[in-house]
Order: C-alpha cells, then sequence, then structure tokens
C-alpha cells in the first residue's frame, strides 16, 4: 500500500512510497484512509526538525490527524464496517507516570509517551491503518469530510479545559476572551468561546481571504493589528501564534485575575525590551495565570465531538480549504496565503 514516510531529523527525506499491509499488532480495527490534514508539527517533521521513528526502523509513516473508514471492526463488538472513525493521537508511557496512569497522557511527566506519525509509532498518512478500539473515536456519520477537524479540536477542548480549572481558583466570570492567531486552532478555539455565549474578538494579520469573514460568522469580532489595538481588556486570551511579541502583548493586556493560555509552539522570536521581572511583576499584581496546554486526553477527544456535533457545518467546511491527492503531498507541506486547514485525501466518501 502507499504511504508518505519520512526520515526524522533528516530533511528532504520524505516520500509517497509502498509499504508493507498493517501489522496486526498496530490494533484489531483494521482502517482504510479517507484524509489526514496537515499541521505546522508534520512541515517541522518534515524539515528535520521534530519526529522519532518506531524503535528498530528509520522511517515513519507521516500524519496524526485523521479521518477513516472501518474496513474490518475485528472481535470487539463496538465498531462496524463502514464506520468514520479519528484515530486518538497519544499513547501512554510504559512505566507508567501517574498522569498517564489515570488517562491524562496528555499531561505525562517522563517524556516517554509516543504519538502516531510524530513519536514512535506510524501515522495515519497510509492508504490502511490499524488501530486499537478504545483508541478509535467514532464520529457521527453525518460530519463526513469535516471529521478531520477532530484531532485540532482536541487540542482546543484541551485548552479551554484549562482555561476554566484556573479561572475557578476565585470568584470569576468571564465576558471576554481574545483569540491571537485565526488559524484552524484559533478558529476552533473562537468557535468554542461562542458556544460557551461569551464576547469573542480574534486577531490576526490576514485583512483579507476567508479568515475575517469565518470569524465574523460566529458572531465575533476580527481585528488586525497589535494586542492593544483590539481594546478590550480580556478575561481570558488563548494565545494560538507562538510569536514572542503577541505572547508578551497578551500577558500585559489580560484583564486582572485573568487567564492567558498558550497553545502555540514558537522558537526565538526575540522580543526587545522585555524585562521579565517586569512581566512577572505584571502578573503577580493582577493574580493573572499563563498555562501552557498540549495535546488530548480521551475526555477532550470526547468534548471535541460534541464541539463539532453542534457547530454549523458550513461554518466547518470553511476551515477546509484545500485538498490534494497523496502523490501530490509536497503541495499540502507548502504554505499558501489563504490556507487554514489542508488535507492530503486517500479516498472519497
Ligand atoms: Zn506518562
Amino acid at each position: 500500500m502507499k504511504a508518505i514516510t519520512v526520515e526524522p531529523h533528516k530533511p528532504e527525506t520524505t516520500r509517497l512510497e509502498d509499504i508493507p499491509e498493517p501489522d496486526p499488532r498496530g490494533g484489531s480495527v483494521l482502517v482504510e484512509a479517507v484524509s489526514v490534514g496537515v499541521c505546522g508539527t508534520d512541515v517541522e517533521i518534515v524539515q528535520g526538525k521534530y519526529g522519532w521513528a518506531p524503535r528498530g526502523r528509520t522511517r515513519l509513516v507521516l500524519g496524526h490527524e485523521s479521518l477513516g473508514r472501518v474496513l474490518d471492526p475485528g472481535p470487539s463488538g463496538v465498531l462496524q464496517a463502514g464506520d468514520l472513525v479519528v484515530g486518538i493521537v497519544r499513547r501512554p508511557d510504559p512505566v507508567p507516570c501517574p498522569s498517564c496512569a489515570v488517562g491524562e497522557w496528555d499531561m505525562c511527566r517522563n517524556g516517554q509517551y509516543t504519538e502516531r506519525g510524530i513519536k514512535e509509532i506510524d501515522g495515519f498518512m497510509s492508504e490502511r491503518w490499524r488501530i486499537e478500539p478504545e483508541y478509535a473515536m467514532k464520529i457521527d456519520g453525518s460530519l463526513g469530510m469535516l471529521g478531520v477537524l477532530l484531532e485540532p479540536a482536541t487540542v482546543v477542548t484541551k485548552a479551554w479545559e484549562q482555561v476554566i480549572t484556573v479561572g475557578r481558583r476565585a470568584f470569576w466570570e468571564p465576558q471576554t476572551v481574545l483569540v491571537t492567531g485565526a488559524g484552524p486552532i484559533g478558529l476552533l478555539a473562537a468557535l468554542v468561546a461562542r458556544q460557551h455565549g461569551l464576547d469573542v474578538h480574534v486577531l490576526d494579520r490576514a485583512e483579507s481571504g476567508p479568515k475575517p469573514s469565518l470569524v465574523r460568522a460566529l458572531g465575533a469580532n476580527f481585528h488586525t493589528g497589535t494586542v492593544a489595538d483590539v481594546g478590550v481588556e480580556p478575561d481570558v486570551i488563548v494565545e494560538c501564534t507562538g510569536v514572542g511579541q503577541v505572547i508578551k502583548d497578551s500577558i500585559q493586556a489580560v484583564a486582572p485575575g485573568g487567564v492567558v493560555c498558550l497553545t502555540g509552539v514558537g522558537t526565538g522570536g526575540r522580543t526587545l525590551g522585555l524585562p521579565t521581572a517586569d512581566v512577572a511583576s505584571n502578573v503577580v499584581l493582577r493574580n493573572n495565570v499563563v498555562v501552557g496546554s498540549v495535546n488530548a486526553n480521551k475526555r477532550h477527544w470526547y468534548k471535541a465531538g460534541q464541539v463539532l456535533a453542534r457547530a454549523d457545518p458550513a461554518w466547518l467546511a470553511g476551515l477546509l480549504t484545500r485538498s490534494v491527492p497523496p502523490e501530490e503531498f509536497m503541495r499540502a507541506l507548502q504554505r499558501q496565503a489563504e490556507d487554514i486547514k489542508v488535507v492530503i485525501q486517500f479516498a472519497q466518501l
């Protein structure tokens, strides 16, 4: 079968190649790939900056934002042939650490977790893949191709849970939310905040393209410029850019008692005039919390399914801006100006 594979930490090694059918030890459920979303992590792996092959091998099957159709449900009795499923990405570490021991593998403390398509387990960019039934999330058939948005939505439902948990340390009734960055994570964060009935503002560099209208279609406000230009004092800021200046501005703009949730991963981005103690004083004197959030456990996958089910399907479809066949995978990995979510499509529904 065809698969998109890469030798991690070696740039320019990504290729579409023939590999053996998936190993039955990978799970009792056999799935036909329908589509796989591409995100910044995939681009980093392809550029040789991240990723780990399975032990004893040099190449990794790429892809962690899956959507597939069950070919053989195996003996579990939970799934049926034809069901649409999305594969959970992370597996608990083998020790396990206390977090993994209680099923909160997203909070793994020893770093020995594994991740499909990222860390030591093959991903979903192959014509067929196998999965353990307990890690196959069945989605409502009416979602169809939109199911590929489930994995990015889990990142947001976990982040939102973190925000709420932190906020409730004191009396707290959040009203205003600022989302920085209108990529897939930012737009889905805006969706979740709107589903909670909050006043939502989204900041992005794009002045044209689909992002402004997608934000406004949610009943949220779209802004360009700086965080200060938004002109509100947000109770919550969900930071999705990973840009140093935006992070600094967010910490300074959040309301007293407010929460800044960092979901973007950046590097370098030196910010001039950022005395750490001054920023920290700001946080101390206003009781702010800056919380980082990554990955998701099964509870967040379940909540993400609810978020997508409640959303307007036409709005969700607007996030899927480009689809390319596996043979043209490099086109999917090259960012274009108006991209939001690009998918590699293995089969039609
Ligand atoms: Zn762990």
